[in-house]
C-alpha cells in the first residue's frame, strides 16, 4: 500500500551535513520525496509534534527503563515520569536549531523508513541503518547530559501518526505528486 511518512533530520543531522545521505538512503530503497523544507521550529510547533500523548509517554518511558535495568541501574522514576522528562529534552532540542522536514512516499513507506533509519539508540542500531552508520549516542550518555538522544532522525510511527505529523509541517499545496521514472520497473505497473 502506498503511504506517506514524515522524516525530520534533527539539528544534529543538519549541523553534520547529513541531509543528502539521509535522502539518498530513502531514494535508493525506491521511495520518493514529495515534500521538503528547512525549518527552525517554534515552541508551539514542537509541542504539537511531540504531543503529550499518554501512550507515547509510556512507550518512551518503558523502552528507556528497560535499557537502564539491563545495565543494572537502579531506576526510581516511573515510566510516565521518564516519558515526560524525555519529551522536555526533545522540545528543547528540536527548537534549538535547523530541522529538515521531509515527506517520503512509497509502498509501505512508514515501516520501510523506520527500518532504514534504525532503532532509537544509536549504540544499539544496526550499522546498516542511518542511525547505526552515522551516530553513536546512547540513552545513558544522553540522560547524563540531560538531553535527548542524538540519533539524527525522527520518523513517524504509524499511519494515523504520519497523517497528523505531516499536517503539522506541510500544507497540502506543499506536497507534490509525480511519478519516478522507475516506478514501472519497481512495481510492475
Ligand atoms: P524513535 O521513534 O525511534 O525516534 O523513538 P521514540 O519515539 O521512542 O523517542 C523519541 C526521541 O526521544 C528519540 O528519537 C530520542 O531522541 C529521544 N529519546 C527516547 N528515549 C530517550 C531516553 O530514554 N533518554 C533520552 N535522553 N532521550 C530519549
Ligand atoms: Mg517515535
Amino acid at each position: 500500500m502506498i503511504e506517506r511518512t514524515l522524516v525530520l533530520v534533527k539539528p544534529d543531522g543538519v549541523y553534520r551535513a547529513l541531509i543528502g545521505k539521509v535522502i539518498q538512503r530513502f531514494e535508493d530503497a525506491g521511495l520518493k520525496i514529495v515534500g521538503m523544507k528547512i525549518v527552525r521550529p517554534s515552541k508551539d510547533m514542537a509541542s504539537e509534534h511531540y504531543v503529550a500523548d499518554e501512550k507515547w509517554l509510556l512507550d518512551v518511558g518503558t523502552k528507556s527503563k528497560k535499557s537502564y535495568i539491563e545495565k543494572g541501574m537502579d531506576v526510581k522514576e516511573s515510566e510516565l515520569e521518564i516519558g515526560n522528562r524525555v519529551r522536555n529534552y526533545l522540545l528543547d532540542y528540536i527548537t534549538s536549531g535547523p530541522v529538515a522536514a521531509i515527506v517520503v512516499e512509497g509502498n509501505e513507506a512508514i515501516s520501510i523508513v523506520r527500518k532504514i533509519g534504525g532503532s532509537t539508540s544509536p549504540q544499539k542500531a544496526d550499522p546498516s541503518t542511518i542511525r547505526g552508520a552515522y551516530s553513536s549516542d546512547s540513552y545513558q550518555m544522553a540522560d547524563e547530559g540531560k538531553r535527548a538522544v542524538r540519533n539524527i532522525l525522527h520518523m513517524s510511527e504509524d499511519s494515523a501518526v504520519a497523517k497528523r505529523e505531516i499536517s503539522i509541517w506541510f500544507s497540502d499545496a506543499e506536497l507534490v505528486e509525480y511519478k519516478r521514472s522507475d516506478e514501472g520497473a519497481q512495481y510492475g505497473i
